[in-house]
Order: structure tokens, then C-alpha cells, then sequence
């Protein structure tokens, strides 16, 4: 098959789409966007994937004052729940290991990594399959894993495709919405082999695809040592972990293999079952327009005695990683509200049009934008200082989000941070990592003075005049800002001027 010309020629294509990736992913947010851009291809498939969940997620909304009371219910749930965050934790273990699931904190990402990697090990796995989790993600499980042996398989079809691509997730609930049918279909026939070790035939009939791909896993859900996943809620009540998901391949990764480890970040547990239908009714709606997805996991627990399925080794690994410290911010703790749906980056204008990959991040979109710098492993605002300005704040997320979350107060806030004048010290302190690095002298020297000569009414008279004499002298461009618009003129005359020649007075202060 190797020497077949068009299993090479289509090789190639593949070999440089991930050489293209990889080089992307080396590029400032600006540079990555630009590429991003000018990319038609990739233009083309967000925009209609946007426009596609959009459209589903309105169908599933129809009568609007539903919709809001749903939010308020689902805004109300999230408070309730990291309005006691820390005594649901705790009770969260209690009942967990009542049930006898294994409960483990990791503060960093590296204590997560370190944590499955021994459960691993333990047991002497070589091989995990992992159904889809944006935790496992953040801490880049995967390649810890093989870092140390350990081959771990994405199982959910997109997941599974970007791996393959050797890429990484788009969107936090459709991962490959960037790829189209033919790219599935090359990186399917020149990177993937059939449980036989042949090459998969090449098609583009989506059936099928879905078929050879279905054909590997099973074998692999067969075989494999250990199981990972994510976790959309957890309960502290019953000390259940909840996981909604559409291909099965997440029941799959939680029962098959004789050991199953669920990541999550502190903030999905939530105190009782009655919590849940309220978030369930808005999750799926929100996210792919369902009303309820193909499956709804309920794990309390490790196989007992006399039952046939399930793993015999259940553990949950509860991430920090940054969510202690939004916990304590009065504002930014609402970043904490999120149940990952997605609804926030199909309803972004930036986001359509330039995908989740020129983010640079694990969550890309509006709540990337704002939960990024928070993480601790993701290099603050000194590192993602410029991704906080790719928003226009025309407010869009913050209307479709479920529950609420205020997303474009939030990046202003972050905005903030960034160029507050002071940088973040020391372990405790709950300023947002790196702020104050966007701080420049020049800039906020240029502010100062504009609100100097905006509160003393001479000044104003005086630099607003002075600007109208020198109008003519205005420069072609003025930096960054003039390399996509015009640049702005002063008009030949101020305002004071105007309304005096249309018989206006000035005001006594004026
Ligand atoms: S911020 Fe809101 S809209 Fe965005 S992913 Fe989270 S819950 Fe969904």
C-alpha cells in the first residue's frame, strides 16, 4: 500500500497539513490568526458549522421567554453550587468513597498527570482508551502518557481524528469541526490501520468512515488496559459521576476496561440530583441542539460483587490547576458557572472567523479567552495578553450562554488585569497570573494625559482647538490600528465651535 502512488500522493497532503499545524502553533495569536484567515478552506467549515449549531440550538429554543426562565434556572443551579464549593468537595469524597471510587486532588497539571500515570502503572497498563475530556486535555495527558510508555487513544470519532492529525481539539464539544470530508477521509486512509493492520480503504461516504473508524475502537475498547474520562457533573449527594455523550464510546471507556479514571475540574461538582435535569435541560440543547444527547452515564461505583460489567477500579481525579484562585476573585469566579456547552464560540464573530486553532489554547472562543490566562498552566496574561483583545464585545456570547456567565465583562475585567499597574506576587496572591504585563509606559503615559485634558476644561478647549488648526498635519498612518482602517482625522472644527455658530452659549464651566 506504501507504494501505491495515490495512498502517497495523498500522504503528502496529509504529512503537510500536519507540518502546517504544527508551524501554526509556533506563531504569536496575531500571526496564527492572519494565517487563520486567509485560510478559505478553514473559513468555509467554521462558518458553517457556526451557522449550522446555531441554527439547531434556536430550533430547540422556540418560545424565548422559556429559554430565559431556563437560564435563570441554570445560572441559579451553578451559583448554588460554588456558593458551597468547598463543603460539597468534601462531601463530594465522602460519598464517593463510600461508594468505593478512589478520590485524588491534584493542584497542578502535573500532579493530575503524575496521579493517572501511577494508577497506570499499578496496574501495569500500556494500553488506555479515553473517551473525550477537555481536562485531560488542559494537562496534556496524552502526551505525558507516551512520554512514559503509555498509549492512549481518543475514542470519540473527533477526538480520535485529531489525533490522528496529530493536532489538537477546535471546539470543546465538536473537536474536528475545522476538518471537512475529504480531509477525513485522507487522514483516515494514510494514518489509521484496520484491526488486521491494513490501510482503511479510502472513502468519503461519512457512513462509512464512521464505520472503519468504529471497527479499530471496538478492538481497542476490547483490549485495552484502562479506561479515561471526563466528567460533566459530579453529584455530591450520591457521590455519582455524570458524562453526557453521543457515540457510546464513552460508556464504552468507562465500563469495558478493568479500570476507569475520571478527570474533572473542581467545579462540576454540583450538590444534589435534582441539580442535574436543570443544567441537563440546557447542556445538549446548548451545545448540538438536542434535547437530551444518545447517552446519559451514571457511575456510582465500581463493578460489585455478582455483577457482570463494569471496571473493578473506579478513580476520579479532581484538578485544580488556577480554579482556587477564580474561586476567590469576586468576579472572575463566575468563570467557574461554565458547563462547557460551546454556545459561546458558535455564536462569536472572531471565532468563525478564525477557528479554534489560532487561539493557541485548549479552550478557544470567548470562555478560552477568559479561562485561559486564569489557568496555571497556561502562561497567564503575559503569555495570552493579546488572545483577551480578540473579542469586539458585541455582547453575543453572553446572550446564548445557558447559564449566564458574563462573558464580555469578564475579558474587560481580564483587559484590566492585564495593564493594571501592578504585577502578580507570590503563592495566595488571587490576582490573575502575569497581570499588569500588558502594561506599557508609552500607553498608559498617552492615558493619562487624555484624562487629564478631558477633566480640566481649558485643556479640552485648548487640545481640541489645536487639533482642528493641525489637521492637515495628521500622518497616513498611525500604527497597527491604520493597517486595516483609515486613519481618523480631526474635524475643522470642535464642538464648542459648532454650537457657538449655531447660537448655543457656552455653559459657565465650559
Ligand atoms: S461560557 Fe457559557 S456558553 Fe460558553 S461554554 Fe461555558 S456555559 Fe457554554
Amino acid at each position: 500500500m506504501s507504494n501505491n502512488p495515490q495512498f502517497i500522493e495523498l500522504k503528502s497532503v496529509v504529512d503537510q497539513e500536519e507540518h502546517d499545524f504544527a508551524d501554526m502553533q509556533q506563531r504569536h495569536f496575531k500571526v496564527r490568526a492572519q494565517m487563520a484567515l486567509e485560510n478559505d478552506t478553514l473559513r468555509k467549515s467554521f462558518r458553517g458549522a457556526s451557522d449550522f449549531l446555531m441554527g439547531k440550538r434556536k430550533a430547540v429554543f422556540p418560545d424565548s421567554d422559556e429559554l430565559e426562565a431556563l437560564r435563570d434556572r441554570g445560572e441559579a443551579a451553578r451559583q448554588r453550587s460554588l456558593s458551597k464549593l468547598p463543603e460539597l468537595l468534601e462531601q463530594l469524597e465522602r460519598s464517593l468513597t463510600a461508594n468505593g471510587v478512589h478520590v485524588h486532588w491534584a493542584e497542578t497539571a502535573e500532579q493530575a498527570n503524575d496521579v493517572i500515570h501511577k494508577i497506570l502503572e499499578r496496574r501495569n497498563a500500556r494500553t488506555v482508551v479515553k473517551g473525550k475530556s477537555m481536562v485531560s486535555e488542559e494537562i496534556e495527558l496524552n502526551h505525558y502518557l507516551e512520554q512514559h510508555g503509555i498509549e492512549c487513544l481518543e475514542s470519540d470519532m473527533g477526538e480520535y481524528l485529531v489525533q490522528l492529525g496529530k493536532e489538537t481539539p477546535s471546539h470543546i464539544i465538536m473537536p474536528a469541526i475545522h476538518k471537512n470530508k475529504e480531509q477525513i477521509a485522507r487522514l483516515m486512509h494514510t494514518r489509521a490501520t484496520t484491526p488486521d493492520g491494513e490501510a482503511v480503504p479510502y472513502t468519503e461516504d461519512v457512513d462509512d468512515l464512521i464505520g472503519n473508524a468504529r471497527a479499530i475502537l471496538r478492538e481497542k475498547f476490547r483490549t485495552a488496559d484502562a479506561g479515561i474520562s471526563g466528567v460533566n457533573m459530579a453529584i455530591a449527594e450520591t457521590g455519582t459521576l455524570l458524562l453526557v455523550e453521543n457515540e457510546g464510546n464513552g460508556r464504552m471507556c468507562t465500563t469495558v476496561p478493568p479500570v476507569h479514571i475520571a478527570i474533572t475540574g473542581i467545579e462540576k461538582v454540583v450538590e444534589k440530583l435534582t441539580d442535574v435535569p436543570e443544567l441537563l435541560t440546557l447542556l445538549p440543547r446548548s451545545a448540538t441542539g438536542q434535547i437530551i444527547t444518545t447517552y446519559v452515564n451514571m457511575i456510582s461505583g465500581p463493578r460489585k460483587e455478582g455483577e457482570l460489567d463494569g471496571p473493578d477500579e473506579v478513580h476520579l481525579v479532581l484538578l485544580d490547576n488556577g480554579r482556587s484562585r477564580m474561586f476567590n476573585h469576586p468576579e472572575l469566579k463566575q468563570t467557574l458557572q461554565c458547563i462547557r456547552c460551546g454556545a459561546c464560540m458558535n455564536h462569536c464573530p472572531v471565532y468563525a472567523r478564525v477557528g479554534g486553532h489560532a487561539y493557541g489554547s485548549t479552550y478557544p472562543g470567548p470562555i478560552g479567552q477568559v479561562v485561559t490566562p486564569q489557568l496555571s498552566s497556561a502562561g497567564g496574561l503575559a503569555e495570552n495578553g493579546d488572545m483577551i483583545n480578540a473579542c469586539s464585545l458585541n455582547g453575543a456570547c453572553g446572550e446564548a450562554c445557558p447559564v449566564r456567565i458574563p462573558l464580555p465583562d469578564l475579558i474587560r475585567n481580564l483587559r484590566a488585569e492585564a495593564v493594571k499597574p501592578h504585577r502578580n506576587v507570590g503563592v495566595g496572591d488571587e490576582r490573575v497570573p502575569g497581570a499588569g504585563t500588558q502594561r506599557h509606559l508609552t500607553e498608559a503615559l498617552i492615558w493619562k494625559g487624555w484624562s487629564t485634558v478631558h477633566k480640566v476644561p481649558f485643556l479640552y478647549r485648548f487640545s481640541t482647538n489645536a487639533l482642528a488648526m493641525g489637521r492637515g498635519l495628521m500622518p497616513s498612518k498611525i500604527g497597527p490600528w491604520t493597517e486595516t482602517r483609515s486613519t481618523p482625522k480631526p474635524a475643522a472644527k470642535n464642538l464648542h465651535q459648532l454650537a457657538r455658530a449655531a447660537g448655543i452659549p457656552d455653559q459657565p464651566d465650559d
